[in-house]
């Protein structure tokens, strides 16, 4: 008799119980309130390219689905336009629990399911580390460098340097090393 949770050699599914308790913790909201009337979703501008709608992210948390829903494409894929968090009858701020499953995937060591939206994600936040904000030239040259994808987007590269949207000197903030202060605080947690 082969184990429950393995169905012809897929794999194993072990949801975590208290994962749902856990995230409530985390990002103070009441996912187990979500009766799964599907606003969120229908008002997602980016639910087209997502490979789970956030409705059944929401299930997903509520199943204790821990492995799933920090691997899939849509916890990067979310643009944190918080339509969703707007429309949710139960006042939920889905946006923020994204956000705590997108720290999620990265301190516990999950592939994420969209590496280079990850690697973009960094290089903006070394940027503002760095520069108190986000100096777009040097955050692209260090995301081509973290992906080896060198040629990709040139023509929109041409089209921001024809308007003057390229800077090559990054304009810092007078306040940086409070900014880079507060990377370090939370880094060390
Ligand atoms: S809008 Fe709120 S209650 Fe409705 S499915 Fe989304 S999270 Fe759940
Ligand atoms: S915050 Fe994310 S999940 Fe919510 S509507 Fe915007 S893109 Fe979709």
């Amino acid at each position: 008799m082969p184990d429950q949770a393995t169905v012809a050699g897929a794999a194993a599914i072990r949801p975590k119980p208290d994962f749902l308790k856990e995230l409530e913790r985390a990002s103070g909201e009441s996912v187990s309130s979500c009766y799964h009337c599907r606003k969120c979703t229908n008002g997602c501008p980016l639910a087209f390219a997502m490979d789970v709608l956030p409705n059944q992210v929401m299930r997903m948390i509520q199943l204790g689905l821990e492995n799933e829903v920090l691997r899939s494409k849509t916890v990067w894929i979310c643009a944190s336009c918080q339509t969703c968090t707007t429309r949710c009858p139960n006042d939920i701020d889905i946006a923020h629990v994204m956000d705590v499953l997108r720290q999620w995937n990265l301190e516990r060591g999950v592939p994420p399911g969209e590496a280079k939206v990850v690697k973009f994600h960094e290089a903006f936040l070394k940027s503002v580390r760095r520069h108190g904000r986000v100096f777009e030239t040097g955050m692209v040259f260090g995301y081509k460098m973290a992906t080896k994808d060198f040629f990709g987007d040139m023509g929109i590269a041409w089209q921001m340097f024809k308007r003057g949207k390229l800077q090559f000197v990054p304009d810092s903030i007078r306040g940086r090393g409070q900014v880079r202060a507060m990377f370090d605080k939370k880094r060390k947690g």
